[in-house]
């Protein structure tokens, strides 16, 4: 069986959403600490004002914002919407570029899909996380760069298999 049946094709669809609102999750990390140089895994997300940690039932793209109102559940300061926005935003890029490319998909294996949609969707979102970085007015970090150089290419060497008519592909 294809993954390319509705069902298949569906739940494909769903789980990159999802994985993109995860994604849009640690991007908020990715913005917030590598252009002030630390580290991404630590310390864990806390809040800014009281320094409690963010609980992992509260860290729930988008939907933990959502049920706390957009405020810290320990000291009730705001939460800046910001941060759902970009994890609306990882969701969206990831869900839009899946379902593009499902319908171009043919019979192309399962892992070559994958790569291509991680890897523009991944490329899409730094640029994304660097125009955000400007406009905090910090350095966009040499190893975002490196990223989406990276990201890039694989993007790129799979693009016409998925976005080229057949006839203008070379060799
Ligand atoms: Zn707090």
């Amino acid at each position: 069986m294809s993954y390319l049946d509705p069902v298949s094709s569906g739940i494909l669809l769903l789980w990159f959403t999802v994985l993109g609102a995860c994604v849009g999750s640690f991007l908020n990390v990715v913005i917030y600490r590598m252009p002030l140089g630390k580290s991404l895994s630590h310390p864990p997300s806390h809040c800014p004002q009281c320094g409690h940690a963010i609980r992992w039932y509260d860290n729930v793209p988008v939907l933990g914002w959502l049920w706390l109102r957009g405020k810290c559940r320990d000291c009730h300061t705001p939460i800046n919407i910001r941060y759902p926005f970009v994890e609306g935003v990882g969701g969206l890029v990831f869900g839009t570029i899946t379902y593009l490319t499902l319908q171009q998909a043919g019979d192309s294996p399962l892992l070559e899909f994958c790569v291509f949609v991680l890897s523009l969707s991944g490329l899409v979102l730094t640029f994304f996380a660097a125009i955000f970085i400007k406009m905090d007015g910090q350095k966009i970090p040499i190893r975002l760069i490196v990223a989406m150089g990276v990201l890039g290419a694989l993007a790129f060497l799979l693009f016409r298999l998925y976005f080229v008519p057949a006839s203008t592909t070379l060799g």
